[in-house]
């Protein structure tokens, strides 16, 4: 079942032309990434989901309803974390989860959620005394208080240390085990490949590339790199005339750097051992969704500045 549609979604702020004909099918129980640069049109494609943007054209369906119309029917249904929480800096993180809490007919602990997240010590600190990565995660707790059927998640762990970032990947796997549909944006690789079924690739308002994490690496023409340490006899201008091996050197340290195909991999190691060398501390690194994100987004990074809503 398709939890989330969206058809040719167009929004513009003045000349800005911030979303430029997206669609997008979402499925139940589906955890689908945003990656982009800065000002791509994420978060205003993720407000459009939410119901909290009216888009200039196009059409959205949260569950079978428009969430800028049907604000009653999508509150229960919809948990979003927002870039801006907009949150009452006078409130305390437990009235905080109270309130949110109070939207949901069915939701989780908020004390033992934030004490999870680590805010366990903060429940009675106003929101506003929060430091910047306390009111983010804050902001994730109130996205999932309520078991909402889909979650939109803007930004997911930006500016967490690596602890709170796991924490939230905890949370989000559970939340996946529940079946819920999310949308997370994030700039991180290593989170999209753990956590996201399929990344989309947004860049200039438009839909660029939609894949799997691995098809997305697949599609990179960034070359796997291959070192290891051989004797100094080793001719290394011979393993640079190998099929697929793109380049072949020695470094000052005496290691030797290919960069091959994958495919090329197995060859070099054939061939390797058929000179009676032994490559030693042998590494090899795959291409990466770093690269495939370099790859597709092959432009400098903004097209203007990005404006804090
Ligand atoms: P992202 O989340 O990918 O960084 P945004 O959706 O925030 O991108 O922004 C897309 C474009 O729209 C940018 O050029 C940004 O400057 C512009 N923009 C975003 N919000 C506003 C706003 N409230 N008013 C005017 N321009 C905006
Ligand atoms: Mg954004």
């Amino acid at each position: 079942m398709t939890m989330i549609e969206v058809r040719g979604l167009r929004k513009t702020y003045g000349k800005v032309v911030a979303v430029d004909g997206i669609d997008l099918d979402v499925a139940e129980g589906e955890i689908l990434g945003i990656l982009g640069p800065n000002g791509s049109g994420k978060t205003t494609t993720v407000e459009c989901i939410a119901g909290l943007r009216t888009p200039d054209a196009g059409t959205v369906r949260v569950a079978g309803l428009d969430p800028a119309r049907d604000r009653t029917g999508i509150t229960p249904v919809l948990g979003v974390q927002l870039q801006q929480a907009g949150l009452q800096a006078k409130l305390t993180v437990r009235e905080a989860l109270g309130l949110y809490a109070s939207f949901y007919p069915n939701p989780v602990n908020g004390v033992s959620l934030a004490g999870r997240l680590g805010l366990g010590d903060k429940l009675d600190a106003r929101y506003g005394k929060l430091s910047g990565g306390q009111q983010q995660r804050l902001a994730i707790a109130l996205a999932l208080i309520g078991r909402p059927r889909i979650a939109l998640l803007d930004e997911l762990t930006t500016g967490l240390d690596p602890r709170s970032r796991r924490a939230v990947w905890g949370l989000i796997e559970e939340a996946r085990n529940n079946g819920i549909t999310i949308v997370l944006v994030t700039h991180f690789m290593d989170e999209a490949r753990h956590l996201c079924d399929r990344v989309a690739l947004i860049d200039r308002g438009q839909i660029t590339a939609l894949d799997t994490p691995d098809g997305l690496i697949g599609s990179t023409t960034a070359p796997t790199m291959m070192s290891f340490a051989a004797p100094d006899g080793l001719d290394v201008s011979l393993l640079a005339d190998l099929a697929g091996v793109t380049s072949a050197r020695r470094r000052d340290g005496g290691r030797v750097e290919l960069s091959l195909d994958d495919d090329a991999v197995l060859d070099v190691l054939a061939w390797l051992t058929a000179q009676g060398v032994r490559p030693e501390r042998l590494r090899i690194v795959d291409s990466t969704l770093d690269d495939a994100f370099l790859d597709l987004t092959d432009h400098a990074p903004e097209r203007d500045l990005e404006v804090p809503s």
